[in-house]
Formats: structure tokens, sequence, C-alpha cells
């Protein structure tokens, strides 16, 4: 047996994360991972100097802890920021037709996208009383904005972002930004106003965003266990007894789990905590990579990308217009598509052979962008498990982990179902947790 300080589960970027912030207090630890090289959902394929994300396309800059990780690993020079252009610009579809959402007051009382009684309505939201309870996404946004509002814009939105359904999204937890402005100041609109602006700088990597997977992966070769996935842990007196499915079993006084629900739900000691991870749902999307010609594209849309709304009656949830953002993907001569399909609303759709679906988004993609051109270059995953859902239940989730972790006070989870499904956010929470739970080791 193993003693060791700490055991970090997973080598996802939560994971990572952990260990790198835990490595700078001079803490002894290990990171157990399963598979044969960390990284998790973050995958950067290279296919004939394509560069292809299967997991997250951009990283939100947006807190100090993230900022510190770029700062010590020194690669905050390395980051490549995306084209101005094309990160203001995006899409939803109106009447077939894709339309840029508005970014200004100017814009938004001009668009076409909604009806004037619609947008009446929205300014209308200053004088919603303030919700007492946590409520679905769906009752939230159409309560305060009206529902042609969440229909056209905030539905297409969370489709980005969680694949999931807004009638079963917690709007305190998927929609958290909003519903504190609404809890804070009455109103969102006058809490938009009124707040500070948050920094939304995203970004990415020459190689792609696993470059970040690989520089901490190189700070960290020492403590980092391959290949070896936990199946059981247990408490054993003060301390945790970690089992795996290599010869390995390992002795700890702290854990910083953060492994997905469904893998912890099974291995976990306390069967309360088990039931209540047992619930979280995670959505399944297949994300297709598409490369042609700029030649031969006819409708040229410049932005970030389009996203859906079941009236739609798209098969993809929505198009990242990859090289738009990030040219540095592929070489000038070529446009770069990242699709996703999916989700919870058309699960039904990732049933189709995946060579007919490949077929299908093609064909609607080609649509879109008015292409005939000879496919150059293609790529698809498919995320089984891909996105947890922050649904009514959350509320019921974030108090169990806090429960169980006022009960086992050296045992941390972390991870992206609760609390932030961002690259950042998860950074975030690792780093509080050591910052608050971990002192120098010096
Ligand atoms: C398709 C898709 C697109 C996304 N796009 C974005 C985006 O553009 N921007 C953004 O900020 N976020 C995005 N996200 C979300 C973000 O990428 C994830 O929330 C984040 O990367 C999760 O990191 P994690 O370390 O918490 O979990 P994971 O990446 O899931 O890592 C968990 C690790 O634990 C390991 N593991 C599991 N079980 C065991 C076990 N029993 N023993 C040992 N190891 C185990 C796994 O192998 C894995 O490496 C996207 C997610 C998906 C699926």
């Amino acid at each position: 047996m193993l003693k060791i300080n700490t055991v970090i589960i997973g080598g996802g970027i939560s994971g990572l994360s952990a260990g790198h912030f835990l490595k700078k207090k001079k803490i002894d630890f290990v990171i157990i991972e399963s598979r044969k090289k960390p990284g998790g959902v973050i995958q950067t394929i290279k296919k004939n100097n394509f560069t292809f994300e299967n997991g997250p396309n951009t990283i939100l800059n947006n807190n100090t802890s993230i900022n510190q990780l770029l700062k010590d690993l020194r690669i905050l020079n390395k980051i490549i920021l995306p084209n101005k252009k094309a990160n203001t610009n995006r899409y939803v579809f109106n009447n077939n037709n894709p339309i840029a959402i508005p970014t200004s007051l100017l814009k938004f009382v001009l668009t076409p996208l909604l009806t004037f009684q619609a947008k009446f309505r929205v300014f209308k939201e200053i004088f919603k009383p303030v919700q007492k309870k946590n409520t679905s996404v769906i009752n939230f946004i159409s309560s305060r904005f009206g529902k042609e509002f969440h229909d056209k814009l905030i539905e297409p939105f969370l489709n980005g972002i969680y694949a999931g359904d807004t009638s079963k999204m917690s709007s305190k937890h998927a929609l958290k930004k909003f519903w504190k402005l609404e809890q804070k100041f009455g109103s969102i609109i006058k809490g938009l106003l009124y707040s500070k602006k948050e920094k939304m700088e995203s970004f990415n990597f020459s190689n792609g965003i696993s470059f970040l997977i690989r520089t901490i992966t190189n700070s960290l070769k020492r403590e980092i266990i391959n290949n070896t996935k936990v199946t059981n842990i247990l408490k054993e007196g003060e301390n945790y007894k970690i089992e795996t499915n290599s010869n390995k079993t390992f002795l700890c006084q702290n854990i910083i789990c953060s492994i997905p629900a469904y893998e912890l739900r099974s291995i976990i000691f306390d069967n309360d905590l088990s039931t209540v991870l047992s619930k979280i749902k995670y959505n399944a999307v297949d994300v297709f990579h598409f490369v042609f010609l700029k030649n031969d594209i006819k409708n040229d849309l410049n932005g970030f990308g389009i996203l859906t709304k079941p009236s739609d009656n798209k098969i993809f949830l929505g198009v990242i217009f990859s090289s738009k953002i990030f040219p540095h993907i592929c070489s000038e001569k070529y446009e770069l598509y990242t699709v996703i399909v999916g989700g919870e609303k058309q699960k039904y759709i990732l049933k189709t052979k995946k060579s007919k679906l490949k077929k299908l988004v093609l064909k609607e993609l080609r649509d879109l962008i008015n292409c005939n051109g000879e496919l150059q270059e293609s790529n698809n995953y498919s995320w089984k498990n891909g996105i947890p859902q922050y649904n009514l239940y959350q509320e019921k989730v974030e108090e169990s982990i806090q429960k169980f972790s006022a009960k086992n006070k050296k045992f941390h989870i972390i991870g992206n179902y609760f609390s932030g499904i961002s690259v950042s956010d998860c950074i975030k929470k690792a780093e509080v947790i050591v910052e608050n739970h971990f002192s120098n080791n010096h």
C-alpha cells in the first residue's frame, strides 16, 4: 500500500489544475487517471494540418485562477485571441434565415428577430416582481422577458452550452448570473446596467486547447499515474483507502475527486451522495468537423457560429465557424466548421447510423453556407456522457455535496457537474479547494 498525503482522482482539467496548485504548496500528491493520457474532455485532434477540437473550442479567461495558471505555466503569451469580428457576431435562425443576434440597444430595436410586442415586453422586465423560489429556465425567462424572448434567444443560447431542455433546467444554476442579478437588483436589466461588466475574453492556442493539458502534464510528470482506474474508495479511520484496477492501493489523508458524477457514484462509500449523484443527467452530443475550400462557399457567414431552437427543425444544435474565430487552425484557403448534434431534445437523432447521420448533417451545413464543393476533410466524435445538466434537481446536488464535505472534511469534490461547467470554472474550483484547505508545506 502506497502512503501519500493527497490523491487526486481524475486527470481532466479539474484534476490537473488541482495538482498544479498543490505542487506550488509543495504538497505530496499523485493524480490517478484511468485513460492512457490526461485531458479528459479536452481533446485536440490534428489531421492533415487541420486542428479539430472534439471538446471545448475556446476557454474563457474570466477569473483569476485561469489567469494564474497560465502565468505559472508561462504560457500567457501563447494564447491566441479570437478574431474580433467573428467573436462579436453570433447568429440564430429567423424563418430559416441566419440573422445576427443584436448586440446593441439600437440593433435590438431594429432587429426583425422579435416582434414589436416581444421587444416591448422585454423592457417591462424592469417592473416584474422578483422570483422567490427557484424555477425552470423557461418559466424564469418567460415570466421576466416573455416567451418569445425565451424561444428565440435564450433557448438557442443554452442549447449551445448545455444541449439541454429549458423546461428542466434550473434557472438558479444554469443561468446563475441572471438569477443573481435579479435577486440583487430586482431586475436583470437593472442589474446589467448597474453592475460591473465582467471580462469575457476567450482564447485558444496555436496547437489547440490540448496544449494547455500537455503543458500542465509536463510539469506534473512525476505525479501523474495513467492507465489506472479507481475502483473503490474506503474510509479507514481518519484516512482514505483507494483501490484501483492495477495492483496499486493508496492510503491518503486527503482526496480531491474530479471524476464525473456517474463514475463517482459507484465507488463512493456514502450511499446518500451516491443516490444523488446517480440522478445527474449527462446529455449525449456528437461533434462533427467539416472542411471546405473557401472559394466553394457562397454564403460566407462571418461570426462565432449559429445556434438553433427546436422549431427551426434542424438536425444540428449549432455550428461553430471555427476557422473564422481562429484562422490559425487551418491554412488560408480552407474554412473549418464544427457542428454539434444531439442533446436532450434531439437525442433520438443520435440513434441514426453514423454514416447516414454524417450525410444528413453535411447536407444541412452545405445548405447553410451554400456550398456544393468537395468536402476536403472531416472528423467525428461521439460523447455518450457529454454535458452534465443543471436541472431542477441541482439544488439537492449542491446541498448533498456540501453535506458530504462537512462530514468528510478532507474529501474534496470538484468537477463540472456543479458550480459551473466551463473549463475556467473547473480551474477556479480546483484553486479554491487548494487555497482553502491546504497550507504550504515548505
Ligand atoms: C462537446 C463539449 C464541448 C465543450 N465546449 C466547451 C467550451 O467551448 N468552453 C468551455 O469552457 N467548456 C466547454 N465544455 C465543458 C468543459 O470542457 C468540461 O466541463 C471540462 O473540460 C471538464 O473537465 P473535468 O476535469 O472536470 O472533467 P473531465 O474532463 O471529464 O475529466 C475527468 C477525468 O477523470 C478520469 N476518470 C473517470 N473515472 C475515473 C476513475 N474511476 N479513476 C480514475 N480516473 C477516472 C477521466 O478519464 C477523465 O480524464 C465542453 C464540453 C463538451 C463535452
